[in-house]
């Protein structure tokens, strides 16, 4: 079969490799979308500590199943299904509890496991643990299902800011993420949403697709005082920040209500993950800072649902569908300016 394999930094090759099989209380998987994520680009430019090469990238995984190995119940030849990009071991204190987007013994597709970029997957025993397998609800396409796992990070995301009913939220970014979490706002009754982005490319076209209330061009003036100035002076209650950017952080804070809440959505670089942060507007304002990283096997089914249902429609997003063998060109092609959500069909 073809996949996709990191080998380093700039070396990404479409190669042969041997099938995979189900293995034991594990699934294999005819992919059939696997959707390129903003991640790809970074690893394709500088790898990632945690991914182990050679290895089959892609995480963004909905396929058929081909085989279940044994012990895999209730799974079929046929059935139609969405696979978790984060497997967390399910026993330790932080799954006890319930918060598995930092069970410190996560795995992921696509790091330490094979991924989708390829015509066929091992699904793990780990993630059918979890209950990390998904089936797609009936007339939801392949492509569609496979931005259930962005959809379910956002969703996490939200929840941890506690977006809600007749709130002003501003999303900082707006690529697929940032779309993502303008459609999230409003399904979750956002009063106005405002979508804020450097490139006025990118801003356009976005806008056009998601609507948000105002399109704020962060064009190098002061983007916080024009955001506070479209909120009658007060701010938002929630700012989400969807790009990797120390400085959109820190602009963030002075773009929050009194009682506001930023959520570091994206990571920041390795080598520059220190921002200045104004400890009094935290102090005087009352403004929570929270982060979000990845999702749980519940945030994928959840998503898969706001999709189905309507209330969080994905299909515009998808600006390009590629095939296997132009994958990595698609990982280019998903941080140009001209894509919104690129989308692999192996
Ligand atoms: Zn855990």
């Amino acid at each position: 079969m073809r996949v996709v394999r990191f080998y380093a930094p700039r070396d990404i090759r479409v190669e042969d490799a041997p099938e995979p099989a189900a293995g034991p209380g594990g699934l294999l998987l005819r992919v059939r979308n696997c959707s390129v994520c903003g991640t790809d680009a970074k690893i394709w430019r500088s790898g990632h500590p945690n991914l182990s090469p050679p290895r089959v990238l892609g995480h963004e995984v909905a396929g058929e199943v081909v085989e279940a190995g044994e012990g895999a119940d209730g799974w079929s030849a046929g059935d139609r299904v969405q696979v978790i990009a984060a497997i967390p071991d399910g026993i330790c204190h932080e799954c006890r509890r319930g918060w598995m987007t930092v069970c410190p013994n996560t795995e992921r597709i696509g790091y330490q496991h094979d991924g989708g970029f390829a015509e066929l997957m091992r699904v793990p025993a780990g993630v059918l643990a979890v209950d990390g397998v998904n089936r797609i609800p009936d007339g939801l396409s392949f492509a569609e299902a496979s931005l259930a796992e962005p959809l379910s990070c956002v969703i996490n995301g939200q929840e941890l800011a506690r977006v809600g009913e007749g709130q002003t939220v501003v999303v900082v970014g707006a690529g697929p993420i940032g779309c993502l979490h303008v459609r999230l706002a409003r399904a979750r009754g956002a009063a106005r949403v405002l979508l804020v982005e450097r490139s006025a490319r990118r801003l356009a076209l976005a806008a056009a697709l998601v609507a948000p209330d105002e399109a704020v061009e962060a064009d190098g003036t002061d983007t916080a005082a024009a955001v506070r100035e479209l909120t009658g002076g007060r701010g938002a209650d929630v700012v989400v920040v969807a790009a990797g950017s120390g400085e959109a952080q820190e602009d963030a804070l002075r773009m929050a209500a009194p009682r506001g809440t930023v959520s570091f959505f994206g990571g920041l670089p390795k080598d520059r993950p220190t921002i200045t942060c104004d400890a009094n507007i935290v102090h005087y304002r009352e403004v929570g800072i929270v982060g979000a990283n990845g999702s749980t096997p519940a945030h994928n089914r959840q998503a898969l649902d706001l999709i189905a249902s309507g209330a969080v429609p994905v299909a515009d997003l998808i600006t390009h569908r590629l095939p296997l063998e132009d994958t990595v060109e698609g990982i280019h092609t998903a941080t140009g300016g001209e894509a919104i959500k690129v989308t692999v069909e192996p």
